[in-house]
């Protein structure tokens, strides 16, 4: 049996701050669907949404609880574009289809704001996002950034900020400017999941908990999904299980697909509630941050004015104590703030930060390796997988020729790559 399937949610400020309390039944008869979505995700629930919305029968089978992954956890920043820089998109497919691959960044922030107002879900979506430079050579990366958003696509939502227009939201030392964008933003992620799944559920998607998918079979135009008790027969499926790909699926389908994910661990703390003189002196104007580390610090005040702080995750060390001291660093100022929660979980990344959308097969389909863009990057993985389910794969096809490396050799080998690929991220972060 996969080794999450039956879990409940991890203990998280976000699961102790949810709004929504269902709980879903398993699946214990068989079913016959146009579309069965595994796992219930943002992905798995966006894309469930967007096919409801066009009158789809469909199923989400998740096999823990709705927002039990990456998704109910996660820093919860919504953030326009791709983790790789517009030029090499430009070098892979053409200045076209990279402007298109801009524009549907932008639309992937458009659905949050749509969802949130059309189906009333109560996340804290609140708009700002800065991304800061702790030297000159990272800034000059940042000056890179805006010049090309601006002058190769038009966008005239970024402003830079030398250091102290920085330090009139920000207060922090460490940093010698950042990089402003109005349209990108942040949210309570398991209440937005939460929201997406109450969704579907009022446009008539039946959802499942604590039901995993153990094995697909393809047959004749069909696709079999076998679970614990029962059987579903699926015209079209939606692999949406992100990096807990590696699973047993794996041995049949997954397995090309989880070649191209090399999960990088990340932890989040939270602060208890500041007061608000104290939150000012931290952030005072909303927005959420990260640095352009590789492996980076990611931060923001959550609706209740705790400090989220998070960054990558090493193992047999006590995370929440180095994220404490990771958080004195940039803010000396909470060093006697009291530490409430800790939390980790997996980040889908690929080698090159690329997202990977796809199909396995003409009727099955795939989306994961959103490389730290997630929150936003699944709502339009979703719209564009219902798209193509509906006859229209065009927009699904720019997606499909973005190169993925393939990571071989074994686990083994993979946990390998990671530990020499982290040290080696340090090690650039360090001097580059
Ligand atoms: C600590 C952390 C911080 C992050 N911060 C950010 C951030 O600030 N911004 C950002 O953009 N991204 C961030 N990410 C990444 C982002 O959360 C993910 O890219 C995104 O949530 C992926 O959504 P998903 O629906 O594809 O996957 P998930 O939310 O992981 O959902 C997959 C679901 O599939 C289920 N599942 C798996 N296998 C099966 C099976 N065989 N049968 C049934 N169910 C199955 C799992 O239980 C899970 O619920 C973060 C991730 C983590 C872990």
């Amino acid at each position: 049996m996969l080794n999450f399937a039956y879990q409940e949610h991890i203990r998280t400020y976000y699961s102790d701050t949810r709004n929504l309390h269902f709980n879903l039944p398993n699946l214990t008869d068989n079913q016959h669907v146009d579309v069965c979505v595994i796992g219930a995700g943002f992905l798995g629930l966006s894309t469930a949404l967007e096919l409801a919305e066009k009158g789809k029968n469909v199923i989400v089978i998740e096999g823990a609880r709705v927002g039990y992954g990456a998704s109910g956890r996660s820093g919860g920043q919504a953030i326009n574009g791709f983790e790789e820089g517009i030029h090499e998109y430009i070098d892979q497919v053409g200045f076209e289809n990279a402007r298109k691959l801009w524009d549907m960044s932008l639309e992937a922030i458009e659905i949050i704001d749509q969802r949130v107002q059309k189906y009333g879900i109560q996340c804290d979506w609140k708009k700002g996002y800065a991304t800061l430079a702790l030297n000159e050579r990272r800034m000059a990366d940042l000056v890179a950034i805006a010049k090309a958003s601006q002058e190769v696509f038009g966008y005239q939502h970024m402003q830079l900020w030398d250091k102290p227009q920085l330090q009139q939201h920000l207060g922090s030392e460490i940093y010698v400017g950042g990089l402003y964008d109005s349209q990108s933003g942040h949210l309570h992620p398991l209440n937005y999941c939460l929201g997406l799944a109450q969704a579907c559920l009022s446009l008539g998607v039946k959802i499942y908990e604590h039901t995993p998918a153990l094995d697909l079979n393809p047959q004749g135009n069909m696709v079999h999904i076998h679970t614990p008790e029962a059987t579903i027969q699926a015209k079209n499926v939606v692999l949406a299980t992100n990096a807990f790909i590696d699973s047993p699926l794996n041995a049949k389908i997954g397995f090309k697909l989880a070649r191209k994910i090399l999960p990088v661990e990340s932890f989040i703390i939270a602060t208890e509630p500041l007061d608000q003189k104290l939150a000012d002196s931290v952030i005072n104007n909303g927005m959420s941050v990260c640095d352009n580390n590789i492996l980076l610090d990611y931060y923001r005040l959550s609706a209740d004015n705790r400090l989220l702080f998070g960054s990558d995750s090493s193992s047999n060390v006590d995370m929440v104590a180095k994220m404490r001291r990771n958080m004195f660093e940039v803010f000396p100022q909470l060093e006697h703030v009291k530490i409430d929660y800790g939390w980790g979980g997996p980040i889908d990344m690929t080698l090159n930060a690329a997202p990977h959308f796809g199909r396995v097969q003409p009727n099955i389909y795939f989306a994961h390796g959103f490389s730290g863009h997630g929150v936003a990057l699944t709502g339009l993985a979703g719209r564009i997988i219902s798209e193509a389910i509906e006859g229209n794969d065009e927009r699904l096809r720019i997606f499909e020729a973005l190169k993925v490396p393939t990571i071989f050799g074994g686990k083994w080998i993979k946990q390998m790559a990671l530990k020499i690929g982290v040290n080696y991220y340090r090690f650039l972060d360090k001097y580059r």
